[in-house]
């Protein structure tokens, strides 16, 4: 049987539904060293991610919260998946990978090493432009929490 283009629209839908509905590292996060918000204002998307970062500056446990469309919330549910056990540097990197892919603007592969199934999904929002803010929200909030910046990331 070959895929088509639907099945692996059908695929990745149900992908993005799986994560909005039951978010992984959903909930507040005792101890976090680095925190930001971020806001995607067209939206009406609103992050709080809170990490902590170990003394070999690799990140022990990474958890958000909050409210916004499906989307933005599976973004944020794939991101703290990915991101566990990663060093500061590797996921400073993955970030900017990703945020190029979803905005059309990156044709560089994503780092080998990781499944990126799930990932993938998030990059059939490059059809609808207006949806891209709500895929790339949490990776910039996360770019602000690793700086720990005072002000809300904002996709505006
Ligand atoms: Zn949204």
């Amino acid at each position: 049987m070959t895929t088509t283009q639907s099945d692996l629209q059908d695929l990745y839908r149900k992908v993005i539904i799986d994560h909005a509905q039951q978010p992984r590292n959903f909930g507040v996060l005792e101890g976090a060293t680095h925190s930001a918000d971020g806001i995607n204002p067209l939206c009406g998307d609103k992050l709080h991610l809170a990490v902590v970062v170990n003394t070999d500056n690799t990140i022990d446990d990474i958890r958000f919260e909050g409210s916004g469309c499906a989307i933005s919330l599976a973004s944020a549910s794939m991101l703290t998946e990915t991101l566990q056990r990663r060093s500061i540097v590797e996921a400073s990197a993955l970030a900017q990978t990703v945020t190029a892919r979803l905005s059309g603007s990156g044709e560089t592969d994503l780092c080998p090493e990781i499944d990126f199934q799930d990932l993938r999904a998030l990059e059939g929002v490059r059809q609808y432009p207006a949806r891209v803010k709500c895929a790339t929200l949490a990776w910039q909030t996360l770019h602000a929490a690793l700086k720990n910046a005072q002000s809300p990331a904002t996709t505006e």
